[in-house]
């Protein structure tokens, strides 16, 4: 599915959303600027205090203070105008969780897989502006053509669920687990290696590559059962990280029991697990979640269906699963845009993913009722760190002659990861 180019001349609505809400559960900073938040301790604005902080994200530098001093309009008018001036020399992406003011400058709006194929159609642009998080815009270089420069606008923008695994934690549970079921890499008589290691999109490319080394791939949201069936096609289990949900939600799809599900924590010996239980296992969980999508529940699915009834209701496979369970459906964000796009009849849809992509569903589709699941629920508060500023000053900076921001893979990492999602690729149907 081709990512979608887009014509969106909206004025943003969550800032102001958020701001309002009366329950507390999100601070409500949301109309402040980012940069604030790059210089204190945090998590950035608009999160929930238990949010885990990305400790793996780079420091984001101070930019200067004509970007940082300066109003929307100026901002919104400077980025135009370098962006006529660098003309195909750059290609813009916004994430579907993005805020609308990056958004509406982005040349493309997808996942993040689908941003990174986007970058592949235009081999000719020099830079490739990635308005989403860390682990995407390195997704992108691994695609990208030798000449082109990825640039994240704000480098604090990580991913907590990507942080969840390092690849030092991943390096010591692959070392527990041989003590525990012999050599990995090892087919048995079957021709099967006792783990294969899977790992969601949502990973540093070290982890990808990693898997790469070890006769694993990469999944993305849309893809996670096929790629689950190629692993289980070539070894007794599967190592899923970092996202549990998204490993348990398709896994317990595909049949496997609950109890063939062992949570890996990487705080503790052997992950907390049993070694009876890794041996008996079809799949590994690793203890890893997004911060936005764990925040869905069954009461706020039990509360849509009460207040309107024949609701729809459709949430991502990162919510835990009770959520996906109780629920009409579940699906990648592509999915759920598909399924909103498909509905011929005016259809109430109560959403449980990001509330970016639910408001801008809303305003795309006004013969739906659409609504986020959760009424307080936060952003991807991570991705709410590219403000405009940041893009003004990466873009201008282009102008200048300058690449700032640039996001590179090292070759000895680029190239297993590549392996990993190369492997991905082709199995997908
Ligand atoms: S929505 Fe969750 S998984 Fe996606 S980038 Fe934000 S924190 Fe990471």
């Amino acid at each position: 599915m081709p990512a979608t180019r887009i014509t969106l001349e909206r004025d943003p609505s969550v800032a102001r959303a958020i701001a309002a809400d009366p329950s507390g559960a999100c601070e409500t900073d949301l109309a402040s600027a980012p940069w604030t938040f790059d210089d204190v301790p945090g998590y950035g604005p608009g999160s929930s205090s238990s949010d885990p902080f990305p400790v793996l994200s780079p420091a984001q530098g101070e930019i200067p203070a004509e970007y940082r001093d300066a109003g929307d309009d100026e901002l919104h008018g400077r980025i135009r105008a370098a962006r006529e001036t660098l003309g195909e020399r750059v290609v813009v992406l916004g994430h579907f969780y993005q805020r609308d003011e990056i958004v509406q400058h982005a040349d493309y709006v997808g996942d993040s897989f689908q941003l990174a194929r986007a970058a592949t159609e235009h081999p000719n642009a020099e830079a490739i502006v990635f308005c989403g998080v860390h682990f995407m815009a390195e997704t992108a270089d691994l695609l990208s053509g030798a000449g082109q420069n990825v640039i994240l606008p704000n480098l604090g923008a990580g991913c907590s669920m990507a942080d969840m695994a390092s690849i030092d934690e991943v390096e010591e549970c692959w070392e527990q687990l041989e003590d525990v079921l012999g050599p990995l890499d090892e087919p048995d008589e079957d021709g099967l290696v006792p783990v294969v290691p899977v790992t969601y999109m949502n990973s540093s490319a070290a982890i990808k590559g990693f898997v790469g080394r070890h006769g694993g791939i990469v999944c993305t949201s849309s893809n996670a059962r096929t790629v689950l069936e190629w692993a289980f096609a070539r070894g007794r289990r599967v190592l899923f990280f970092p996202d549990q949900h998204l490993g348990r939600n398709t896994a317990k799809a595909m049949g496997v029991p609950l109890e063939q599900m062992p949570m890996w924590n990487p705080r503790r010996p052997l992950g907390g697990s049993a070694p009876a239980d890794l041996q008996g296992s079809r799949v590994i969980l690793w203890h890893g979640f997004c911060s936005v999508h764990r925040r869905f529940t069954v009461e706020q699915i039990a509360q849509a269906r009460s207040e309107h009834p024949g609701v729809r209701v459709i949430v991502h496979p990162e919510c835990p699963m009770a959520v996906v369970d109780a629920a009409d459906e579940s699906g990648s964000t592509d999915v759920i845009r598909r399924a909103i796009e498909g509905a011929t009849e005016p259809t109430t849809f109560a959403i449980g993913t990001e509330i970016n992509l639910v408001q801008r569903l809303a305003a795309q589709h006004p013969q739906h009722t659409i609504f986020c699941l959760d009424p307080v629920v936060c952003p991807c508060s991570t991705m709410y760190r590219i403000h405009p500023a940041y893009l003004a000053w990466v873009l201008e900076e282009l102008v200048a002659g300058r690449t700032v921001n640039r996001i590179t893979v090292s070759p000895d990492v680029a190239g297993p990861a590549r392996v990993a999602l190369d492997r991905m690729l082709a199995a997908t149907p």
